[in-house]
């Protein structure tokens, strides 16, 4: 389904998107906004300290998605977590 899963994985909270969010050569933000944390990349997921920063606002508004409504009935924030790229936890 994935060319490469962290291409695809928000690198504040993991949340796998439908679109790469930095495109297939991670390099190229298509400032979409993150349903989940909220973030809109190539902004403050463009860096490790600024994503670490952003997850850590998501972490003091107690990890709310940005979409509420489409929250899955079976999220498991732990999992998600394991999805950020490794140079971005
Ligand atoms: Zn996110």
């Amino acid at each position: 389904m994935f060319s490469d899963p962290t291409l695809y994985a928000c690198r504040v909270c993991g949340l796998l998107q439908a679109e790469s969010p930095w495109g297939e050569d991670g390099k190229t933000p298509n400032f979409e906004i993150c349903d989940c944390c909220g973030v809109e990349f190539g902004y403050e997921d463009c860096s490790i300290e600024t994503a670490r920063l952003a997850r850590e606002r998501w972490k003091a508004q107690g990890f709310r998605w940005h979409e509420p409504t489409i929250t899955p009935q079976d999220w498991s924030l732990e999992k998600q977590l394991q999805q950020i790229p490794l140079h971005f936890q």
